[in-house]
């Protein structure tokens, strides 16, 4: 991305204010910032719109397959560090169906895949997509296989061959699903781009012997007019997959290098080596992971890492503020609020479940911090819970007149008591405290 002042130096400075920027200079800064589109300044002529339009474009490609409301994107990435910003596609994870399984099988398998999801601080972690390997080297199989996946799931497919003979019939036959064509090598590479052309698929480019020869490949596929490349770096070893990624996301991003400014895949295999490798390529730009099995167990740990690194840090994840009732309340069971920071939340949510006592539990809207953070802000204050009791009819579910305070923030309970008029009782200071205080209380 260019700077602020080379982009400002092939603006028309006119400084009339037409792309709702009041100077030329000012609207360079918001495209600096991604925060304005070059589009937005109509006096911009057309040399030095594609000239900036090319030096703006992302530094990895941005590739998508699948279709309907099931796509999945990757790369689009601009930092090489997360606290630079923020990473914006998580990596996708997807399980392999070979082609020597019958339709039942593969009916069997893609019902165990959707049985894998956790649901975690409000979200749910999953399967993204299915890959189908071709196993039996027949092209029938291969298009049969893909499908009895495509009739049976919306999740975005892989197809994985090195024929292009084979990929041809199954890529044709779900076409329409926008298959990822897994893929390109040096052997095949030229008819592989030919079937991602014709049927407008997004194309893997695999290269073991090292990146500068993925490099010469992959420039040889864009001479043949496919533009939607994904590369697999051929990395055998954790050491390799290591280095190799952090050299492709470094030339990228560092030095706009767009011979090699693609998603990555990695093929992780199975057993325990490949949930290390699924864990490296999920910390290590990798856009998705094969696998060819993966137990709920090992799932867990990676969907965690993978929501922890992709979580925008800048912005806190939220639940929605209102009145929740847990443990079937009614009109004589008090209320207790907590904030809606979705990890305060689901804290005070679970050890409120724990106590078995009814309760409205009022979720009060702090813009996502926690308890101490917002009370330090001036966003949780005596107001701010009135407002949460007004705006979600919270008193007209509890007639109690009682409302119970996280211990943290006791110095309140007095204006508390006197904005809102309810009784107010101090918790403990910590979540887990809150099973043995209710029952007592
Ligand atoms: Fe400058 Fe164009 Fe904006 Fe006018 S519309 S102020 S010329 S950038």
């Amino acid at each position: 991305m260019p700077t602020a002042i080379e982009i400002f130096r092939l603006l028309p400075k006119k400084n009339c204010g037409k792309c709702n920027y009041p100077t030329c200079l000012a609207f360079a800064m918001q495209i600096a910032n991604s925060k304005a589109k070059l589009q937005d300044c109509p006096f911009l002529s057309e040399e030095a719109l594609s000239t900036l339009a090319a030096s703006a474009a992302p530094p990895i490609h941005l590739v998508k397959f699948g279709a309907g409301s099931k796509v999945i994107e990757m790369g689009d990435e601009t930092e090489l560090y997360r606290h630079e910003k923020r990473f914006f596609h998580p990596t996708a994870y997807a399980l392999t169906i070979s082609d020597s399984l019958d339709e039942p099988d593969i009916a069997r398998k893609l019902e165990t895949i959707s049985r894998i999801r956790f649901d975690r601080v409000g979200q749910i972690l999953s399967f993204d997509a299915i890959a189908i390997k071709d196993e039996s080297s027949n092209a029938d199989k291969f298009k049969a296989a893909a499908e009895a996946v495509a009739s049976r799931t919306e999740l975005p497919i892989l197809l994985v061959s090195r024929s292009p003979e084979i990929m041809r019939g199954a890529a044709r036959a779900i076409a329409e699903r926008r298959p990822l064509l897994y893929g390109a090598d040096a052997s095949n590479f030229a008819d592989m781009a030919t079937v991602a052309k014709d049927l407008k698929c997004p194309l893997v480019v695999s290269e073991g012997k090292g990146l500068n020869e993925l490099a010469d490949l992959v420039q040889k596929v864009k001479a043949s007019g496919i533009e939607d490349i994904v590369l697999d770096l051929g990395a055998g070893s954790l050491k390799q997959l290591l280095e190799r990624s952090s050299i492709v996301r470094k030339v990228s991003v560092k030095k706009t290098f767009r011979g090699l400014g693609h998603p990555i895949l990695v093929d992780a295999g199975s057993g325990e080596a490949a949930v290390l490798k699924g864990l490296l390529a999920t910390m290590k730009y990798g856009s998705i992971v094969l696998f060819d099995e993966l137990s709920e167990a090992h799932a867990l740990p990676l969907f965690v890492l993978r929501q922890n690194i992709y979580t925008d840090p800048q912005v806190p994840i939220q639940v929605k503020p209102g009145i929740y009732p847990v443990n079937a309340p009614n009109g004589d069971s008090p209320i207790l609020f907590t904030t809606n920071f979705s990890l305060t939340y689901f804290t005070v949510l679970s050890d409120v479940e724990k106590s078995k006592v009814p309760i409205w539990l009022l979720v009060v809207d702090t813009e996502g911090l926690s308890v101490m953070t917002a009370y330090s802000a001036g966003k949780l204050t005596p107001e701010s819970v009135n407002a949460g009791l007004e705006a979600s009819g919270a008193r007209e579910k509890s007639k109690k007149g009682e409302i119970i305070i996280p211990g943290m923030v006791s110095r309140m309970s007095g204006k508390l008591s006197e904005v809102t008029g309810l009784k107010v009782i101090v918790g403990p200071k910590e979540s887990s405290g809150i099973p043995k205080f209710l029952k007592n209380h």
